[in-house]
């Protein structure tokens, strides 16, 4: 084995790939996990109150702490963006990141879900310059400015009552006819003075050379009148997709392009498990990636086992020394 050789690699730092990590180095493999980022989509909520153990807390707090649990046992991280991923004639996997080169005898997809583009022109050039995909990360940066925000559903509506506590005027771009008009978000924006709502409508144009300063906006039919809206920010809730593509040759997917496993977390391919949101389990919660995490990493154990030879084990009940993070 080279250095950068390891015994799993887990692409992807949220509830699913920290889970696996901390079961995998529990049982003292040799584990890196590579990760754009530690936390995903859970950082995008301050407001967690369904993980058990939690009355309440942000994704942000969840999330370092899953990390640290991790680390402790012995996980290492890289941070960087994996584009490529195949499995050599001897059964192991290769992975390339946008830096460098990986090897490991067993691979755990956990790379979640990632926020859907609006693919409308100015929106490349614009992003992080006043586009966001993430009103609890970025919406501080636009206290008393006019912004807006466009999508559909209950992820716009989220964002909408957050971002219109901090918005001088807050324009909500609706995809949709109509919200019941029970709906509790919905309910809470039209007692806001400083929420304006285009229903039926879409942002055609996101304008700006160094940071946005309007957007084009019509209704959804082609042809629609074109309305231009000053605006300093756009937040983009249009949902969120699998970009499943650097795996698409490794491992079977469905028609959604999430990754397709069995009860035990294994993919189509040998040697290949994946947990949480990226694969085809319907329901997208923290506490289920979790699960699907450990399920995954117990499964990748008992794979490398059996190539050795070795028996598998069904729990970790087992007391572990922690290696104690240095400060
Ligand atoms: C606004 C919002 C609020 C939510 N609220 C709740 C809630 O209250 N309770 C609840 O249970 N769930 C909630 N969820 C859902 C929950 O956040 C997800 O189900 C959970 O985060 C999924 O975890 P995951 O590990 O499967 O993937 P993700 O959270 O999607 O994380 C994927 C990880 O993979 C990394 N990654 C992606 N592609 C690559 C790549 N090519 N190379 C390297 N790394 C990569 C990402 O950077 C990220 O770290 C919420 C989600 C959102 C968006």
């Amino acid at each position: 084995m080279t250095e950068e050789s390891y015994d799993v690699i887990v692409i992807g730092a949220a509830s699913a790939g920290l889970t696996s990590a901390l079961y995998l180095a529990r049982q003292a493999l040799k584990v890196l996990v590579i990760s754009k980022d530690i936390g995903g989509q859970a950082l995008l909520t301050d407001d967690i109150q369904n993980y058990p153990g939690f009355m309440k807390i942000s994704g942000f707090e969840l999330m370092n702490k899953f990390q640290e649990q991790a680390a402790a046992y012995g996980a290492e991280f890289e941070y960087d963006e994996v584009t490529h991923v195949e499995k050599k004639d001897d059964g192991s996997f290769k992975v390339r990141t946008t830096l460098k080169e990986f090897h490991s005898m067993s691979l755990i997809l956990a790379f979640g879900k990632t926020p859907r583009n609006l693919n409308v022109p100015g929106e490349e050039l614009l992003r992080g310059r006043g586009v966001s995909y993430c009103a609890v990360c970025d919406g501080p940066l636009f206290k008393k400015s006019d912004i807006a925000v466009v999508g559909i559903g209950e992820h716009v509506l989220q964002a909408a009552v957050y971002l219109s506590g901090l918005a001088s005027t807050l324009h909500v771009i609706y995809r949709g006819s109509r919200i019941p008009e029970d709906d509790e978000l919905y309910s809470q924006l039209k007692k806001r003075d400083n929420v304006r709502f285009y229903f039926n409508s879409t942002v055609r144009e996101i304008k700006g050379e160094i940071s946005v300063d309007s957007i084009i906006v019509s209704g959804n039919a082609p042809g629609s009148h074109e309305e231009e809206i000053p605006v300093r920010g756009l937040f983009i809730e249009m949902g969120y997709i699998a970009k499943t593509d650097f795996v698409k040759d490794l491992v079977e997917l469905n028609k959604n392009k999430e990754i397709i496993t069995d009860k035990l977390g294994r993919t189509s391919t040998e040697g290949v498990f994946a947990a949480g949101d990226v694969t085809d389990m319907p329901y997208k919660q923290a506490v289920i990636s979790a699960g699907q995490g450990a399920t995954a990493a117990l499964s990748a154990y008992n794979y490398i086992q059996a190539r050795l030879g070795r028996a598998a084990v069904s729990t970790d009940w087992k007391s572990v020394k922690i290696r104690v993070p240095e400060p």
